[in-house]
Formats: C-alpha cells, structure tokens, sequence
C-alpha cells in the first residue's frame, strides 16, 4: 500500500505493521479437558481428570500443539505436560507455593535479581499454554508483573544498578505481549548505557509459531543489543516444521538460540527422548542450554524424577552425545548465587 505518509521511525514503523494476527490462533486454544480428550480420542474418566486441578489452574493449549500430539495414545508426552489430573490435588511434604524463592529476590515490581549481572523482568503473568508442573500455578501475577505503569518502575530499577549488563525478558511468557508493547519496552532500555545483551525466555515459538510474524522479526532486528533467546522443548516431539520455520526466522535476525527442558516424570525422563530432544533442538538451529531438576511446586510432585536418576541420564547422554548437545543438569536453590549443578 502507497500513503503520502511522512518516513517512521523504526519504533513507529512496528506499530503500524499488520500485528497480533497471532492473537486470533492464540484465543483459540483449548480451555476444555473433555474437547482436548476427544480431539485426542481418549476418555475423561480414564485419563483421571480433575474438576479442582482444572479450578486450580486452566487448561490452555493452542490447537497446533494439540495437532503434535499422538492420537488414542494416553501416554502421550505433550498431552501429560497440560492434561490436569488428579494426582496435582495431592498434598506432598516439600512441595510448596514459593519453590523458587522468587518472594526473597524481588529488586522493584516486576524485577527479580538473584543472580551478579542479570535482572529478570516478570513482564506479564499471561501464558500461551499451561504447563501443569509450571510455579506460575501459584504466583501473584496481578501484583507482580514490571509492565504496569508502562514499565518506569522496572525501567528505574535497572536504570539505577550500573551492575546489570543483562536483561530477562520473562514472565510469564513475554512474547505473550504485543510486539508494540515489547517495544516500548525495549525503547526505554535502551537508553540505559551499562545493559549489554538482552534474553528472551520463551515458549511461544514451540507452542505458537504463529507468534513470529514480522512484526517481531522486525523488533528483534532493531535492538540495539546481542540477543539470547531461551527456547522451552521438552520433547523432541514439541518440533513440526511449522516450528521449524519459526526458529529460523528468529535465527535469521542474528539471535542465538538456546533452549532449556525441565525433566519430568512420564514426558522425557529416558535417555532415548533426552537424546532425541537434543538431536531435534539441534536440528531445528538450537543449542541444549540446561536440563532442569523440577522446581517444588505444589501439585508437581507425580512429575518428579529422583537426582539419582538424574544423574544417570545424564551420564548417559554425554555417553552417547556430543559434547555440545548435552544441557547442563542443574537445579534452582533459593539464595544460591547461580543454577546448582547436580
Ligand atoms: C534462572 C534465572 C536467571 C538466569 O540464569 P542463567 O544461569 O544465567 O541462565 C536469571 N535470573 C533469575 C531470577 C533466574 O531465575
Ligand atoms: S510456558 Fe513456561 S511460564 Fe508458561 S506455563 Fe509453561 S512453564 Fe510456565
């Protein structure tokens, strides 16, 4: 289309492309157990869902993520990671609402630092999918994400900590965010001369590649600053080709790609998936970045998987992979100064 238009800014010229179609694919993700159930052809009373765990927490799972996984299989990997069963509503000793210890960290509203360097911005508590094992089960979202007052709290938090060369966009998931709001974001730090690179932690190009469209294309080419961009498989079967095209369009505007699984119980906890996982990021233009031990979330504990065996797996996969296709296994302790290693 032709205008007499005056020439935009860069910032400018994002608002104006035709964003959030995604939004659309986004609104029509499965909210009810019994329709995932029967797109998948199993059975309700079989599967052992639950009314309270769904009370507890939604379901939500964008339909081309349903497309991936294995029709009549109850086992299914992708199905375990958002089906809410009963097993969550048992209470079990150790499992608590504040795993991660994110209530102790807490630098201004929205903005976590627990680690030298790197401030976390919770910038919204909105999700494109509902990880049943995920802490935001509990979290205080409503109080506690940095984009409330167009971010000036979060922005003057770092602004005023020369240390932080780092910023994790996070949540939440922060690609749940217009691309336009990422950008005022993204327009106020860069004003800010000590920030050096910029992560993005997200799980929408795995379960709605919808999402990179060129509007984000066109955001992540103009920052001003290297960008890491932190995937979230689980399973080498998360990946389809539409999956594909998204990370290599994400690649193609110069950021690194990196992703971290968390190991669960009953989804990737054997060595043939782990490796698989691996092989497929790798294929797909991602580098394995850290397998995590799962944080102690309440209603998590079936999909537990013992630091013995942990271990083993691990060991296992730099028995069989190459070096740079085995993630680090670590786990999140409050108060510790980074990730611990197993
Ligand atoms: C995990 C995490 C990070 C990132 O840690 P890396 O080891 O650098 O990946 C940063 N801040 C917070 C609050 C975290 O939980
Ligand atoms: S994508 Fe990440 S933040 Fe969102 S529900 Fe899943 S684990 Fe939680």
């Amino acid at each position: 289309m032709i205008t007499a238009a005056p020439a935009l800014t860069p910032e400018k010229a994002i608002l104006t492309l035709p964003d959030d179609r995604w939004q659309a694919h986004w609104r029509q993700a499965i909210r009810e157990p019994a329709e995932l159930l029967a797109l998948l052809g199993l059975d309700a009373q079989t599967m052992g869902v639950s009314a309270d765990a769904l009370a507890q927490f939604a379901l939500r799972v964008p339909r081309g993520f349903v497309a991936r996984m294995r029709h009549g299989d109850p086992a299914d990997p992708l199905l375990r990671q958002v089906l809410p069963i009963n097993d969550e509503m048992q209470v079990v000793a150790g499992f608590s609402f504040d795993a991660v210890g994110d209530g102790q960290a807490k630098k201004a509203t929205g903005v976590i630092q627990k680690y030298r360097g790197r401030a976390l911005l919770v910038t919204t508590g909105s999700c494109a999918i509902n990880c049943r094992y995920c802490f935001r089960r509990h979290f205080d979202y409503a109080g506690e994400n940095a984009a409330k007052g167009g971010w000036q709290e979060a922005v003057a938090a770092i602004a005023a900590d020369p240390d932080i060369d780092e910023v994790i966009l996070s949540g939440g998931d922060p690609l749940s965010l217009s691309t336009s709001k990422l950008a005022e974001l993204t327009d106020a730090l860069a004003a800010i001369p000590h920030i050096k690179r910029l992560r993005i932690h997200s799980r929408l190009p795995v379960v709605l590649p919808e999402r990179v469209d060129e509007s984000l294309l066109h955001w992540l080419r103009s920052l001003p600053w290297p960008v890491a961009f932190v995937l979230h498989a689980n399973h080498a079967n998360e990946f389809d080709s539409q999956v594909d095209a998204a990370l290599a369009r994400i690649r193609s505007t110069g950021a690194q790609l990196l992703n971290q699984a968390v190991l669960l119980r009953g989804v990737n906890d054997d060595l043939d998936a782990l490796a698989a996982l691996s092989e497929r990021s790798f294929a797909a233009g991602v580098m394995p970045y850290y397998l995590y031990q799962l944080d102690k979330v309440q209603g998590a504990a079936h999909f537990e998987v013992s630091d013995a065996q942990a271990l083993a797996l691990h060991a296992g996969l730099m028995a069989r992979l190459s070096g740079y296709l085995v993630p680090k296994l670590v786990r999140e302790i409050a108060g510790d100064t980074s990730k611990r290693p197993l």
